[in-house]
């Protein structure tokens, strides 16, 4: 197990960042552009206007970002951004939360 310090989107982040780069949740041509940026050389490459941009367009995104909480586990980039909307369900779970009704 290497201790090196790497950032956290190098991981499990870097999948849910090219999962916003075709959500749909991003429209604006800067944010898609620094989104990719941040994948193929990571977050710290950012120049300050590409800061200025992520902060205005891909963060709050990210600080929406929640998982299911009907436990079902992985849920997709799409999913994890509504889920805040559902009560914080996904919709395979609020789908069952009305059928157990
Ligand atoms: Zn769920």
């Amino acid at each position: 197990m290497g201790l090196t310090k790497r950032p956290m989107e190098k991981d499990d982040g870097n999948a849910f960042l090219v999962g916003l780069t075709t959500s749909g949740h991003i429209e604006d041509r800067r944010a898609l552009g620094v989104l990719r940026h941040v994948i193929d050389r990571g977050i710290e490459s950012r120049s300050v206007k590409q800061i200025w941009v992520w902060n205005q367009f891909v963060q709050p995104l990210l600080n929406r970002v929640a998982t299911c909480e009907g436990g079902c586990g992985a849920i997709s980039v799409h999913e994890k951004l509504n889920a805040p909307d559902n009560g914080g369900f996904c919709a395979y779970c609020e789908h069952k939360m009305d059928k157990d009704d």
